[in-house]
């Protein structure tokens, strides 16, 4: 086999769609397993969808997935350029070669005349493609309108008979009749390559040897054979991966904040655990493995477990993946990450932030939810005291007030206010009284914190509040008790 040689051809668009990451990663992956070359193109020849500071973008993401280049835009490389808009000078000779030989032909028609040629068409009912009107224009004719300076593109001519066909790795055997491709754009009136035009040029000069893509390209790449075989350059192999979706019918889209890379870092998911969930969706290893680090994923990589189906993405398998890589971070690195989520629910209530930060690891599915989860350290939310009930634990609403009065006395005794103090005086306090742990400490916790479900106990929730504010949430719960 010759060395293998792929690229991820992004648009610079402004964002890292994770359909987009995706590809990146099969393509990485593909490329490291048969040590081949990875190639980074910008694919910029829409030049009204320019965004300024897009091709950072591209870097910074791909980077911070750990998915290096070999060559690209920034660090050069034997086919440079890599940025089509600066290779538009390239593609003219190829086009002019293609009309030579007839397999192209300059076209003259205007906005105008085809939206009126089309809506002819739709009205008889047939679906509109390109009607070869230019392919019967004189050398003349078109000799005159060049010197006229008409503005004009080039579009391929498709054969009206035959098939097309080729094999995907993915989607095995495709073939097109040639009467359904359409005569598609090749150059534009500016001279700019449309991308139908770009890719062939580009993925043959560049040395492609396997072009990883998304489906949508599929049924578009007999014509691209076509162009192949019109210009003697050998085919590479097709690699077509099926969409990302968020279910059966929908796309992952902007509007619900699940389409781009950097969504979801904003909201707290670890690179590693998108990545790693990525390379799932579409893709098997073939065994019952999960947890992958980009280089164990180099190594189970295979064509052979791509699959063909709409790739799903669930959200919630993802921060499945993303509360496991949490769990598992050092924990000073789990504390800088966090310190931002903490910071925005504690608005600079001071707090033993090590220890809640050893209380959260464990509980963090995704960084953002952070906030929500200790807003009561901050503020204790208003409850119902029926919240005091609780069979398993042996409290109630009647045992509550003396359990709560037992435990702001052992509470206001304790000199030093560190956790094991405060766990010494209230399990010495409870046991010298005859009662069960739950019993004081069910009620305790629900006093200091006003809700259900906290990180940590009644012990670690008072310690962490402090004794001053831990007192005082105690003795207004009680106030409320007797008010009630
Ligand atoms: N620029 C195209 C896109 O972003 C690339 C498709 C391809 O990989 O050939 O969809």
């Amino acid at each position: 086999m010759t060395k293998v040689r792929t690229r991820f051809a992004p648009s610079p668009t402004g964002f890292m769609h994770l359909g987009g990451l995706r590809t990146a990663l099969y393509c990485y992956l593909f490329t490291r397993k048969h040590q081949g070359t990875f190639i980074l193109r910008i694919e910029d020849t829409d030049q009204e969808r320019f965004v300024e500071g897009a091709t950072q973008v591209i870097y910074d993401t791909l980077r911070a997935c750990g998915m290096n280049w070999d060559e690209g835009p920034d660090i050069g490389g034997p086919v440079a350029p890599y940025i089509q808009s600066q290779r538009k000078d390239s593609y003219l000779p190829h086009a002019e070669r293609l009309i030579k030989s007839g397999h192209a032909y300059r076209c003259f028609c205007t906005r105008e005349e085809l939206q009126q040629r089309r809506e002819t068409a739709e009205a008889r009912g047939d679906t509109w493609k390109y009607d070869k009107h230019c392919l019967g224009l004189s050398q003349e004719e078109i000799d005159s309108k060049l010197a006229a300076g008409l503005p004009h593109v080039v579009r391929q001519n498709t054969p009206l008979t035959g098939e097309s066909s080729f094999d995907d790795l993915v989607f095995g055997h495709i073939a097109a009749p040639n009467d359904t491709l359409d005569d598609m754009v090749l150059l534009k009136q500016d001279g700019m390559p449309t991308y139908n035009f770009a890719n062939v040029v580009d993925d043959h000069t560049m040395g492609i040897t396997h072009v990883i893509r998304g489906m949508e390209y599929l049924s578009s790449t007999p014509k691209y054979n076509l162009l192949y075989q019109a210009l003697g350059w050998p085919i590479p192999q097709y690699i077509h991966l099926p969409t990302v979706m968020r279910d059966s019918k929908h796309k992952l889209s902007k509007r619900d904040g699940d389409a781009y890379y950097s969504d979801f870092v904003k909201r707290g998911y670890l690179t590693e655990a998108l990545i790693n969930y990525l390379a799932l969706v579409g893709w098997n290893p073939g065994d019952e493995r999960e947890f992958f680090t980009m280089d164990e994923l180099v190594d189970a990589f295979s064509v052979a477990g791509l699959s063909k189906s709409p790739a799903i993405f669930d959200i919630n398998k993802l921060t499945w993946f993303n509360t496991e890589y949490i769990r598992r971070l050092p924990p000073d690195e789990y504390l800088q990450l966090a310190q931002p989520w903490f910071d925005k629910a504690l608005q600079g209530q001071p707090m033993d932030i090590p220890r809640l930060a050893q209380l959260m690891q464990g509980r963090t599915e995704v960084f953002e939810r952070i906030p929500d989860m200790i807003a009561f350290l901050r503020e204790r939310p208003a409850f119902d005291s029926a919240l005091y009930d609780n069979k398993k634990q042996k409290s109630s609403l009647d045992s509550t007030p003396g359990a709560l009065e037992l435990a702001r006395g052992l509470l206001s005794q304790i000199q030093e206010w560190t956790e094991p103090n405060i766990h010494q005086a209230l399990m010495t306090g409870i046991a010298a009284a005859g009662l069960k742990n739950g019993t004081v400490l069910w009620p305790l916790r629900i006093a200091l914190s006003g809700q259900l479900s906290t990180p940590g106990g009644a012990i670690e929730i008072a310690y962490l509040l402090g004794r001053e504010e831990a007192l005082r949430r105690l003795d207004s719960a009680r106030a409320a008790l007797t008010s009630g």
